[in-house]
């Protein structure tokens, strides 16, 4: 298999990760190619363009901040969140760039980053070239940010491309069951079902079968427990923060601060029986809101639909398995009273099952919203978090797979179009609203036998042509649906 689970959750800032991460993680790389054939401390001057998505909403998303805090060789997996703005003005003020915080080049931030506002590259909707003068020549690269961080350049996606169109001519072909030890594959989501089936395996038993072709279990459960930890950080930093105002203009005011204290609140009592759903929406928006300020994030599958999963798996930790209400955040998994302690094996099974379903969505359709829409983000990651919450509450592969499917079908056809180009409107509510969708898919499945009339393979394949067929203005760019109905003020 190509991806693992890893790749569908990764640490990084917020706010996208297509507009965000991506470009940073092309700068880096950009630099590090620099810096391995010699040529760093050559470079005379850099220039970067942004084209399509990149260019119509990258400044609402930080783009060019994430462009300039890569090539000085920040990466988002490890850098301070706060530290992205005052190097982000130390080179526009300065006109100097620290590449790869080794050498400095004179870079001036009007001139030398380009955001194309009506022009794309012909690969992807989110593309950049960068180039360095070196020695009097040009070196230049031509990459495409193609969703959930991931960063290919022109040949590596022309290569891709390729080797999708040659697996799906031997499909038919192989007897599509793994051997002990070696990696089980699937490509389809009835493929995953038929091969759990044929190995008496959990999808999430199935997925661990694959990670260990890349690392022992230990440091899966690890890394996976870890990926926890900051959604559970995640929430805590954004139901206790005090900026009551998001950045960017926009004047959207955080809400997970005063949700939480209401609900806290001893004499508050909710209408009905879903004081869950009310936890559900605070876990969605402390993400989203911590997201859209730039914050430590979790993508899951996409920053956009970061909220959907870590609420999904708050409400598992808290409501199914059983530790109450609370967001008290990433404390020590040994501590007395520690929410998460007693679900850990909840979470990577959780975790490893919505991997599985991210996979099927990267490898037949898209998780990018300048590809797809919104329907891509969070229809994936609702999918996704449907799927794991089913396994956990004991659903057969067949009831997994449905409960992705409701969580998919309900998603179909949402468009993406950010108010400013921000990732604020409709994203952050949109996610609290996904999140209680995906529980109520895996209880709907649950009630089922896994025997359902739409599969998800329909569904994907539906949600890669709806997606195929909308028009730009609704995939990213800020140029239709709420983008141009709601007046920014
Ligand atoms: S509308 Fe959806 S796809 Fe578009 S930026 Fe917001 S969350 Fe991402």
């Amino acid at each position: 298999m190509a991806l693992g689970v890893l790749d569908l959750f990764s640490i990084g800032i917020g706010p996208s990760s297509s507009h965000t991460v991506g470009p940073m993680r092309a700068a880096v790389r950009f630099v590090r190619e620099l810096e391995a054939a010699g040529l760093l401390g050559r470079v005379e001057a850099i220039r970067v363009g942004l084209y399509g998505s990149l260019g119509a909403t990258g400044i609402g998303h930080g783009s060019d901040s994430a462009v300039l805090a890569g090539l000085s060789g920040l990466e988002p997996e490890t850098l301070d969140p706060d530290s992205v703005g005052p190097l982000v003005a130390e080179v526009r003020e300065k006109g100097t760039l620290h590449l790869g915080g080794r050498m400095s080049v004179p870079f001036d931030a009007q001139t030398d980053l380009t955001l194309h506002l009506r022009e794309s590259l012909p690969g992807h909707p989110n593309g950049m070239r960068i180039s360095a003068e070196v020695d009097g020549g040009l070196i230049e690269r031509e990459c495409y940010s193609v969703g959930g961080g991931f960063v290919v350049t022109a040949e590596e996606l022309a290569a891709e491309k390729e080797a999708a169109e040659a697996i799906d001519t031997v499909a038919d072909d192989r007897d599509g069951h793994g051997r002990d030890g070696d990696a089980i594959e699937f490509s389809t989501a009835d493929e995953l079902v038929a091969q759990c089936r044929a190995h008496q395996l959990s999808i999430a038993e199935l997925m661990a079968v694959n990670e260990r072709q890349r690392q022992d279990d230990e440091l899966l459960r690890k890394q996976l427990l870890d990926i926890w930890a900051v959604m559970r950080e995640c929430v805590h930093n954004g139901c206790t923060r005090t900026e009551t105002t998001l950045p960017g203009g926009l004047k959207v005011g955080r809400r997970a601060p005063q949700l939480r204290s209401t609900l806290e609140a001893a004499e508050y009592r909710a209408s009905g029986s879903l004081d869950a759903l009310e936890w559900v929406n605070l876990y969605a928006l402390a993400v989203n809101e911590e997201n859209a300020s730039g914050g430590r994030i979790v993508t899951a599958p996409t920053n956009g639909a970061a909220g959907i999963i870590p609420a999904v798996l708050h409400y598992m930790d808290r409501f199914v398995i059983g530790d109450g209400p609370g967001c008290e955040g990433a404390v020590d998994d040994d501590a007395p009273g520690d929410p998460g302690a007693a679900s850990d094996d909840a979470v990577v099974e959780f975790l490893l099952t919505a991997g599985a379903i991210g996979i099927l969505f990267k490898r037949n359709a898209s998780i990018s919203g300048a590809e797809v829409g919104c329907q891509g983000e969070v229809g994936s990651a609702c999918a996704m978090a449907a799927a794991g919450l089913c396994a956990v509450l004991g659903g057969t592969p067949e009831q997994v797979e449905n409960a992705a499917e409701i969580g998919l079908e309900h998603n179909l056809g949402l468009t993406c179009d950010p108010v400013g180009g921000l990732v604020q409107v409709p994203c952050i509510e949109r996610n609290a609203i996904a999140s209680v969708k995906a529980i109520n898919a895996a209880r709907l499945a649950m009630h089922g036998d896994g025997s359902h009339r739409v599969s998800l393979d329909q569904a994907i394949e539906t949600m890669r042509q709806t997606g195929a067929d909308m028009k730009s203005k609704y995939k990213e760019t800020s140029r239709g649906g709420l983008a141009v109905n709601v007046v920014e003020c």
